[in-house]
């Protein structure tokens, strides 16, 4: 893997590049943008082009520092990311001893941190001194999706890396790299629902539980108006939801994009917008049940609820009491 093998990005990339070429590598970088759009991945390629030994503007990936990077275990470089949701000052303190030390084996020590935006305000502003005078040989990656939750002088110390959603086109890419034998349907469905992120197709491509979920929940919501209260209840015991509260947002997503099909069904005649391909025909036949004024409202309240449950209180309460409004047509 290296620069070459990235799909997308192309002005990021280039940038990276010339900064390579140009010897023109800064202390500090903060790579900010969307979740799973392959920041961190372009970071590490980054660390591999730096300290690689042909100095080129990539990585040749056979050199004794290439190699090492890919065995995991080169010494000049580190990925902190947040233990138990915070970066506190003890890993700061710890990134901080270790950069003390010369490079061992390369021109440059490289840190990535991960979710940077985890870090508390004294980890923060401890690696504020850091990046005030960093030793030569020090390069530090910042890497957010959420650049509002950074210490602003520590922005300003950084090299700004504004990432962007990746395309339709370079998600289809990635798809078909990953993996053969997809099927046309379940590539659309997945293109569709990644919205633009690697990450979340990758997830949707390997892990089946968000399939099994989605069935679930998409074949009970057909059904919604028949449903019990206990059945209710049990679904949201059946599903597989937790902590993650990336799963409950998925899971709500799940039940927009259904709602958002209907709409799409009722008030346009735009088939190739419909995100939930594979029940297109289930959809058309219930779609009169629903007046497109109960469709607008259903999906103010799905991002209602969305927000209660990113915030706090009883999630699967929020859920249920969300399913009963729906049911009941009292948005
Ligand atoms: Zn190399």
């Amino acid at each position: 893997m290296a620069f070459q093998d990235v799909i997308g990005h192309n002005t990021v990339v280039n940038l990276l590049k010339r900064a390579l070429v140009n010897q023109r590598v800064n202390h500090a970088y903060l790579f900010v943008g969307p979740e799973g759009v392959g920041k961190e991945l372009i970071a590490v390629q980054f660390a591999k082009a730096i300290n690689c030994l042909k100095d080129t503007d990539d990585s040749c990936g056979g050199c004794r520092s290439c190699r090492k990077f890919a065995s995991g275990n080169h010494p000049d470089f580190q990925i902190i990311r947040p233990a138990e949701n915070s970066i506190g000052i003890e890993e700061i303190r710890a990134l901080q001893k270790d950069m003390v030390y010369k490079p061992y084996e390369s021109s440059r020590k490289i840190y990535i941190i991960d979710d940077a935006e985890m870090m508390t305000p004294e980890g923060a502003n401890s690696l504020l001194k850091t990046l005030e005078e960093p030793p030569e040989y020090a390069v530090l990656i910042l890497i957010t999706a959420q650049k509002d939750s950074i210490l602003p002088t520590l922005i300003s110390r950084c090299q700004l890396i504004q990432f962007s959603k990746l395309s339709q086109e370079e998600l289809r890419t990635f798809l078909q790299n990953q993996s053969t034998d997809v099927e046309d349907l379940k590539l659309e469905e997945i293109l569709q629902l990644a919205e633009g992120s690697i990450g979340q197709a990758f997830k949707l491509l390997e892990d089946g539980q968000i399939w099994d979920d989605r069935k679930l929940l998409l074949d009970f919501l057909f059904k919604l108006g028949d449903k019990t209260n206990l059945e209710i209840y049990e679904l949201l015991q059946n599903l597989n939801l937790g902590k993650d509260l990336r799963q409950w947002d998925r899971l709500l997503r799940i039940v927009k994009t259904f709602y958002r099909d209907l709409m799409i069904l009722k008030t346009m005649d735009e088939p190739d917008l419909v995100i939930n391909r594979s029940y297109f025909a289930d959809m058309q036949q219930i779609k009169s049940q629903y007046s497109g004024e109960d469709l607008e409202k259903v999906i103010k309240l799905i991002e209602r609820t969305n927000n209660v449950i990113m915030t706090n209180v009883d999630r699967e309460l929020a859920f249920e009491v969300m399913l009963h409004k729906i049911k009941a047509r009292r948005m």
